[in-house]
């Protein structure tokens, strides 16, 4: 956990893409901080570096300018290595694509997170918790299906249950709820929130869903790779 309160800060963070014929300023000095246990929307047009800033936040690229903190450690330097292993056991991801192994059950989807490297567990507690997961996630029955033989909202849920494997401190979610009709969404919007209140984990939403800004503790708004306004809840939804 965090020393100092933040789950995340970004300070002056720039990321420009090289391209062929001229750059693209995908991030153009992004200071943004997400507190413990804090629920940040993130809004914005399509192209106003979205994605980009949840992929940085997450150490899966890494920014041209500027430092990058997760849990008060700076992994602005971090090598490829240690990057992956920062992205295996501090944060999660949910992708608008769901992609899950289709050829692997929803509890084995859970399970790879225990193949890819040392977790400090063992196999009958990895277990254990992809299960204790899929229970909370209400898809206890559906643990020995593939992907294929889920609706869109249980594979997103699996793929929901997948990033939480590891307890991670911060979760990004790409517009989670964008592939999925309005119940659905309906169920995956409060399942979210109330994965990340109870574990005390901190979020950022990517999504242009009304439902998700009245959840968020905060919207934040990027323009252009900018962030152009805050705006906090007015009170807390239960
Ligand atoms: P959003 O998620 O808000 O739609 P992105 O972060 O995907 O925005 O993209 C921000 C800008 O960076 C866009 O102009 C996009 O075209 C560009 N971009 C994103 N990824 C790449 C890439 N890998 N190479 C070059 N340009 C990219
Ligand atoms: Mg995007």
């Amino acid at each position: 956990m965090s020393k100092d309160g933040f789950a995340l800060q970004m300070q002056g963070v720039r990321k420009v893409y090289p391209m062929a014929d001229q750059e693209v300023v995908a991030l153009d000095g992004i200071e943004m901080d997400v507190a413990e246990d804090e629920i940040v929307a993130l809004v914005g047009p399509s192209g106003s570096g979205k994605t980009t800033l949840c992929t940085i936040a997450g150490g899966i690229l890494t920014p041209t300018d500027g430092r990058v903190r997760v849990g008060g450690e700076d992994i602005t330097d971090y090598s490829a290595k240690k990057l992956t292993e920062f992205r295996r056991t501090r944060v999660g991801f949910v992708f608008q694509a769901v992609n899950l192994v289709p050829f692997l059950t929803a509890r084995e989807n859970l399970l790879v997170v225990d193949e890819l490297g040392p977790t400090g567990r063992s196999r009958s507690d990895a277990r254990r918790r992809a299960d204790q997961l899929l229970e909370e996630l209400g898809l206890a029955d559906r643990a020995n299906n593939l992907p294929g033989q889920l609706s869109g909202g249980q594979k997103q849920r699996v793929a929901i249950g997948r990033a939480l494997m590891n307890s991670p401190e911060l979760v990004m979610f790409d517009e989670p709820t964008s592939a999925l009709d309005s119940k659905l969404g309906d169920q995956v919007v409060h399942l979210i929130r109330d994965e990340m209140k109870q574990r005390g984990t901190s979020a950022i939403i990517v999504t242009h869903d009304e439902r998700i800004t009245h959840y968020a503790d905060r919207t934040v708004h990027i323009t252009d790779g900018r962030i152009t306004d805050h705006e906090y809840a007015a009170a807390a939804v239960g």
